[in-house]
């Protein structure tokens, strides 16, 4: 039957040290002699142990699976049914952290090896007096108390170690899907960690190596002497630094890091922005402003010039003074379609173009162009034609917008032809568009420029071109329109031979009813 007592207090714990552990130790004397048992409970008791007591291993067992977190076990070798020895093996599969002390009656060697070999931790030979009992006891519960710190200090070196290997594959993550590129040098410098968004300033880096000499794999000689500056002078430093790659620039900030306790340099860390396309940005800008200055500066030194000759009376022949009156307007003409394009352009990258979208014809639309641009033609001898097929569908658009998108076609053709050249103007049904060309007879446009035409500012400089005004927009522009309502344009030009523009609107839905 098994028996339990609770009585005692802190002394054991005192005596063993610990006496900031409040729970009491406790004890199980497994034996089947109940002398042996009432006397281990009153001397263990007497100082403070909790004492557990079974007479069969079979008990014990049960008792130490109600119990697990017993200290110590002290068991009988010899008792009827199960065995101490087979008790011990069976309560170090129940209770790994408990130690167990083995009592026997014979006091042979082997017995206590054989003990000691199923995991006993010491045994008392019977009879034994209360000291030799408290004695094993104290011996075997500081082992006990020292098992469980080595495993609890155990199990806290492993969670330990868990946190730090998570917080290090958290912090890589954080790094790696960073857009800022990021090199970290140490004191010696050497590459000890880069992420991603840095590969592209690092080359030959050898595989199956985790550092590298930063000087070898570095593919910008100015950013690795920025490196050694800032570690040279332990002082942050920020620069913006064009790499090899044509048009690709990064804001490069280098960090000196220096522990806080020994002051000691660890090394750099260094931040690396992409900036090309900010810089792409600047670059268009500085040419945007280079372009207008230039472009407003002559024709308004040209006014100037005509103004300045009539000022002084130079001029006397009102014929003369009409001439140059119809030169200046001309002039201020081409100042006014440049802030017309400007303007134009600003409107459609900010989006506030107001437009009014109706269905138009598209053969009215291009009779009022061919209209607006017959006195230009026939200043330039080119003449003008039309083919538009009938019963076009009409295209829903803004009525200004398309007459401004075949103004910009039909004018270049008028203005990049020959003299006595041909200008035509197509349109016909396309599956669901209105496919519009406009074809000329002129200088035709070479392949390099066939692939930059649509960008802004973009002007072809040939002999042919020298003399032609223009501000490189207007094909910028009919891209935009073009763009805003889902269509397409495609050029085909021979140098020397003529070009066709050919775009696609598409045409307005209309609901067909579908019989049933
Ligand atoms: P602009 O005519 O004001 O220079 P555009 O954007 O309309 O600007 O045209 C850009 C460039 O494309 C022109 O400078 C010219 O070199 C070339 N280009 C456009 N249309 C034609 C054409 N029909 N024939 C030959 N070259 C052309």
């Amino acid at each position: 039957m098994a028996e339990q007592a609770s009585n005692g207090g802190p002394q054991a714990a005192q005596r063993n040290g610990q006496a900031e552990e409040t729970e009491r130790q406790t004890i199980l004397v497994v034996d089947d002699e109940a002398g042996i048992r009432k006397g281990c409970r009153r001397v263990l008791e007497a100082e403070g142990y909790e004492v557990l007591l079974a007479d069969t291993a079979e008990q014990g067992l049960d008792l130490l699976r109600a119990r697990p977190t017993t200290d110590l076990v002290l068991a009988d070798l010899k008792m009827p049914g199960l065995g101490g020895l087979e008790l011990l093996a069976q309560a170090k599969q129940i209770a790994p952290e408990t130690v167990c002390a083995v009592i026997t009656a014979y006091a042979t060697i082997e017995t206590a090896v054989e003990a000691t070999k199923r995991g006993a931790y010491d045994f008392l030979t019977k009879p034994f007096t209360p000291e030799e009992l408290l004695r094993v006891v104290g011996k075997a519960l500081e082992r006990s108390r020292l098992l469980r710190e080595r495993n609890r200090l155990q199990v806290e070196r492993e969670s330990r170690l868990l946190e730090i290997a998570t917080e290090q594959s958290r912090m890589r993550t954080i790094i790696n899907s960073m857009a800022d590129g990021v090199l970290v040098c140490n004191a010696d410098d050497e590459l000890v960690l880069y992420n991603p968004a840095a590969l592209h300033v690092l080359e030959h880096l050898p595989a199956g190596r985790r550092v590298y000499r930063l000087g070898e794999v570095l593919s910008s000689a100015k950013l690795f002497e920025m490196i050694g500056d800032a570690s040279e002078g332990r002082k942050r430093l920020t620069q913006e630094i064009q790499m090899n790659g044509a048009g690709q620039w990064v804001l490069a900030d280098v960090s000196p890091v220096v522990d806080e306790r020994s002051s000691q340099f660890l090394g750099t860390v260094t931040v690396l922005r992409d900036i090309s396309e900010l810089k792409k940005v600047e670059q268009v800008k500085a040419q945007f402003v280079n372009m207008v200055a230039h472009e407003l500066r002559s024709p308004l030194a040209a006014v100037d010039g005509y103004l300045s000759i009539m000022q002084q009376g130079l001029v006397t022949q009102p014929e003369k003074q009409t001439e140059i009156i119809g030169r200046s307007r001309d002039r201020i003409k081409a100042l006014l379609d440049l802030v017309t394009d400007l303007l134009d352009v600003a409107r459609m990258e900010a989006g506030t173009v107001l437009r009014e979208i109706e269905p138009q014809a598209v053969a009215g639309v291009a009779g009022q162009v061919l209209e607006l641009m017959e006195p230009v033609a026939e200043q330039r001898h080119v003449a003008l034609e039309a083919n538009i097929a009938e019963d076009l569908p009409r295209i829903e658009a803004d009525k200004e917008e398309i007459v401004r998108l075949l103004n910009n076609l039909v004018s270049n053709a008028i203005k990049y032809n020959r003299e006595g050249g041909k200008v035509t103007i197509s349109a016909a049904q396309d599956g669901p568009y209105v496919k519009l060309t406009v074809s000329d007879t002129g200088i035709g446009i070479s392949e390099d420029g066939l692939n930059r035409l649509f960008s802004e500012f973009f002007r072809e400089k040939r002999p042919e071109t020298a003399y032609i005004t223009g501000t490189g927009l207007g094909l910028s522009i009919v891209k935009r329109i073009v763009d805003f309502y889902h269509g397409r344009i495609t050029v085909d030009s021979q140098p020397g031979e003529g070009s066709t523009f050919t775009l696609w609107l598409p045409c307005k839905y209309e609901a067909v009813e579908v019989a049933a």
